[in-house]
């Protein structure tokens, strides 16, 4: 198998499969079916057992047709990740095809008041009674917990064990009336994250990811999973202006199930806007902001290379390096650069939000919603801490509440 026998052969399932005017599940159940709408899954789940190395050449093909992929954005790639790595073959046939074709939505409920970068110190609390878990406790910033069907839920199940062992983790219907869940209004104006309630919310013994206490290694893998994307997330909620009836029902998904995400682009700093806004106003003939301009290009052509270094290790097997925690960071400080340089292109006016602002809006947008890139999928600080301790070996922060029962441990938190 070489790059040009895996082309020959999705060009020609392509030939034989791909038309604009079939219905878009119907068209990702069957991709979902061929294996190449995620060709490097296991062929027993939806896949062909082909290294990642061959995905770019798949994409290549799909994009030269127009085809339309398998449902990739939103966390629901995080629950199949997930449940990919830890899940059981009931849940992975429960879920996958699902996600795949983009009909169910998920949210990831691992928040809460009191714990956010200390995610291991949630105090949702599961218990087992009569045959199923009971859930009650309170998670927060869980975007698109309005929209989603399930959720992939953080909880305690053991008080009496430290921290990071007495934690399970959940997939739990969202639909049920133990769920009750409030959207927060963001300051760049959208509502894409929530309060989410737990009260008495139940949840099937089937639907524990691993087994119980085991909570925290699966949170690592949808945390991981997070990090490692967050240099894809430009690409988030775009419909293409394609024509068929496909194209017409996936900017009716990207309009619905996807609105969440609409702001994504501009909270990665839209530094593709950057250089053409320069050209147009004139900017670019200062010297003081052409060298503002050129230090931003940088520093996003050298992110870009550690996301290249990052897919071709994945590609060649290798295990996952520090590049997703670098790679998060680096788009923080792109999206902080990339603020300051629309800013001082525009000037005031780059303050004009609304369809009557700069470029209807998106400069005022940016400035709002940037900040959000280094706090999301864990903050700045937490990254710096990963890398310091996992990529330059430093010793770890003193911590004194990892060895003794957490029951013990003092919080400003009721649990
Ligand atoms: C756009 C967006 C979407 C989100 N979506 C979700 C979601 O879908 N699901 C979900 O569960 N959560 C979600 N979150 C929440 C996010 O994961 C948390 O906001 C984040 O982990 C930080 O937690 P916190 O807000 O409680 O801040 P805190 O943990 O209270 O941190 C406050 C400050 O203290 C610093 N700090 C904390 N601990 C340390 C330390 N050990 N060393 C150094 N500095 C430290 C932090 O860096 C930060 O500056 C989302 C957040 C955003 C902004």
């Amino acid at each position: 198998m070489n790059d040009d026998t895996v082309r020959a052969e999705v060009r020609a399932w392509l030939a034989a499969n791909w038309n604009a005017e079939q219905g878009l599940v119907e068209w990702r159940t069957k991709l979902a079916g061929s294996g190449w709408g995620v060709p490097s899954w296991p062929s027993r789940w939806y896949g062909r057992d082909l290294p990642e190395g061959f995905v770019p050449v798949v994409e290549e093909e799909f994009a030269r047709v127009g085809a339309i992929g398998v449902a990739k954005t939103g966390i629901r790639m995080l629950a199949a990740a997930t449940i990919l790595a830890h899940g059981t073959d009931m849940q992975r046939e429960k879920f996958l095809l699902r996600i795949l074709t983009g009909e169910d939505t998920w949210c990831q409920l691992f928040s809460e008041p009191g714990s956010g970068s200390d995610v291991a110190g949630a105090v949702t609390r599961a218990e087992f009674r009569g045959n199923q878990w009971v859930v009650n406790g309170q998670k927060v910033w869980t975007t698109s917990a309005h929209k989603a069907d399930w959720g992939l839920l953080l909880a305690r199940t053991d008080w009496d064990q430290p921290k990071h062992r007495g934690l399970s983790y959940f997939v739990i219907d969202m639909k049920q009336p133990g769920v009750a869940v409030h959207p927060l209004r963001q300051m760049n104006g959208y509502a894409s994250f929530n309060q989410v309630f737990l009260t008495d919310a139940v949840v099937p013994p089937e639907m524990i990811v691993s087994t119980v206490g085991d909570g925290w290694t699966v949170t690592n893998t949808t945390l991981m999973h997070e990090r490692r994307g967050a240099d894809g997330l430009r690409g988030w909620a775009r419909g293409s202006d394609l024509v068929g009836r496909i194209h017409d029902e996936e900017r009716a998904e990207v309009a619905v199930a996807l609105e969440p995400y609409r702001w994504y682009p501009q909270r990665a700093g839209r530094v593709d806007l950057v250089m053409p806004r320069a050209i147009e106003s004139g900017a670019i003939h200062d010297p003081v902001v052409r060298q503002e301009v050129a230090k931003l290009l940088i520093m996003a052509k050298s992110a870009e290379w550690t996301a290249r270094r990052a897919r071709t290790a994945k590609e060649q097997g290798k295990p996952q390096g520090p590049e997703g925690s670098l790679g998060k960071l680096a788009a923080s400080n792109i999206a902080r650069a990339a603020a300051r340089v629309h800013t001082q292109i525009a000037g005031a006016s780059a303050l004009l939000a609304g369809a009557d602002g700069l470029g209807a809006g998106v400069v005022a947008e940016v400035l709002l919603s940037v900040p959000a890139t280094s706090i999301a999928g864990g903050t700045d600080e937490i990254q710096r801490n990963i890398i310091a301790e996992r990529v330059l070996k430093m010793p770890r922060e003193a911590s004194e509440d990892t060895k003794r029962p957490f029951r013990e441990v003092p919080r400003n938190t009721i649990g």
